[in-house]
């Protein structure tokens, strides 16, 4: 979308007020001026002194005044809010465990509230939320649960864990996210919980989703003689197509998202119990890249996959070395490997793999003659999930699973980003002058709402919405970094390199 337009963009732009206009304003300021009213939503802007817009009808602007569906594709959610001065004792004294999950609304109940980041959970009875958020604190803050627990009943504290070596540490840590990941998925599978920051995401894209996938439809060629099956396939096409071109990227399925909406996610949960969250996120992951009947050679420098693979076929997800059938283990031979193993028996040049099979197949001792070729230890191949699910109830299993992966992976990250950001904040406050939002590798949508240089006293608070990587830094980096980069050419360079940026076609 931003591709079409690559002029580039004015920096400055004018502003007026009844008649007083004020020149040469870095377009970078407008929105924390806003944020902070020095400037107001009947304000003018213009970039050339001709064309002038109310700041509360301007297409980029007009959001943060919350004037809606201007756009349909500006989502209302994201606005950014600032922690200042005053804030600072609050932030000074929140801890995250300590922090209670409060009722809102019957069944909607936000966690970590103080934190830069609340979660609001839908759909959870009190033990269920307090459950969840036991499960995140022992997740995200091992430390301050052990400490709390200390401050609570000293007898009862657990020992303080100690590491004899670094990778004895990792280790640990590993084991433990493995452990809280399958806890939290569970509970939001059984309970079919929803995130009311993740509906805010979903419900502001859905709109122009819908709209965009009918277009794309009704332009297709191929749509208009495809099978059901076909459509599917295409529609999913439409779809990641779509979701490029949306101002929210960053790390960030959106269409498992988009996928597992509605759905009900309870359907995941027995085998989400059964084989584990990250067994089942592995198998799927290798299910789409390629069919049920294709054996894989697992090369030997990938220990991670070989380790995932056997791991598959101990809970009965793949099949192993001599289970898999002769026919299927020389698939993963070239014809010139197959000619070799027969070289004795004077076989014709094979010109394909078929050729090549078909002979093999007739040979008697094949097994043994495969089994010194092939390395079987390393060869595996999917097998279908045990349990009797047709192949709809696999589909919407598939979604299920998908969308509480992607939900559970999100407010990790969130949890995790909110807290390094207050704590940016609060260590740093007292000896800084500026703040730096560094969103180099956040989307386009952050990089219109929050970029650049903020007043001690203005610092955003991060993430601005879920998948948001944006953090606040005390020094300048990334500032440094492309100049250095950018050396002996000027900003035009730096501009083109950033073809999302939303600022070259909407100001
Ligand atoms: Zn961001």
């Amino acid at each position: 979308m931003a591709e079409t337009s690559p002029k580039t963009q004015p920096e400055k732009a004018m502003f007026r007020r009844g008649n007083k206009i004020l020149k040469d304003i870095p377009l970078k300021i407008v929105l924390p001026s806003i944020q902070n009213k020095s400037l107001l939503p009947d304000d003018e802007i213009s970039l050339d002194g001709i064309e002038w817009r109310k700041l509360k009808l301007h297409p980029r602007f007009a959001r943060y005044f919350q004037a809606s569906a201007l756009d349909e594709k500006v989502p209302k959610l994201g606005e950014v809010a600032f922690i200042r001065q005053e804030n600072l004792d609050e932030a000074n004294s929140y801890n995250p465990v300590k922090d209670r999950p409060v009722e809102i609304e019957t069944g909607k109940w936000l966690l970590y509230g103080k934190s830069n980041f609340p979660f609001t959970v839908i759909g959870a009875k009190e033990e269920t939320a307090k459950a969840l958020k036991r499960a995140f604190d022992l997740l995200c803050f091992p430390e301050e649960v052990a400490q709390y627990e200390k401050e609570l009943n000293p007898k009862k504290a657990r020992e303080e864990r100690f590491f004899e070596t670094d990778e004895e540490e990792e280790k640990q840590r590993r084991l433990d996210y493995e452990k809280y990941q399958q806890t939290i998925l569970l509970i939001i599978a059984r309970h079919n919980l929803r995130f009311k920051e993740v509906d805010d995401l979903v419900n502001a894209y859905k709109t122009p989703l819908v709209k965009i996938l009918k277009e794309k439809a009704y332009a297709s060629s191929p749509w208009k003689t495809a099978s059901g099956e076909e459509k599917e396939a295409l529609l999913g096409d439409f779809k990641d197509e779509a979701i490029e071109s949306f101002e929210i990227q960053c790390a960030l399925n959106l269409r498992a998202l988009f996928e597992g909406d509605k759905i009900d996610l309870t359907v995941a949960a027995p085998l989400i119990k059964q084989h584990g969250a990250d067994t089942l996120h592995f198998y799927l992951g290798q299910l789409k890249a390629g069919a049920l009947d294709q054996p894989r050679m697992v090369p030997e420098e990938d220990q991670d996959v070989f380790d995932n693979f056997r791991n598959l076929a101990a809970n009965g997800l793949a099949i192993a070395g001599a289970e898999i059938p002769v026919k299927d283990a020389l698939e993963t031979l070239d014809p010139k490997e197959m000619w070799a193993m027969a070289y004795d028996l004077r076989p014709p040049e094979f010109f394909d793999k078929k050729q090549a099979i078909q002979f093999l197949m007739g040979v008697p001792d094949i097994k043994e003659r495969a089994a010194k070729k092939i390395d079987m230890n390393r060869l595996f191949q999917l097998a279908k999930l045990p349990e009797k699910l047709s192949e709809k109830e696999f589909a919407l299993f598939v979604k299920a699973f998908e969308y509480v992966y992607e939900v559970f992976s999100q407010i990790f990250t969130a949890i995790i980003g909110a807290d390094f950001n207050l704590q940016t904040f609060k260590s740093n406050h007292a000896k800084i002058e500026n703040w730096w939002v560094e969103n180099r590798f956040c989307c386009p949508f952050c990089k219109a709402a929050v970029q650049g240089q903020y007043s001690k006293d203005l610092c955003p608070r991060l993430p601005v919405h879920i998948g948001c990587n944006c953090y606040i830094s005390n020094f300048p980096i990334s500032q440094a970094e492309t100049e250095n980069e950018d050396e002996g050419k000027d900003g035009d360079k730096k501009k083109s390199k950033e073809p999302g940026d939303p600022e070259s076609e909407k100001a």
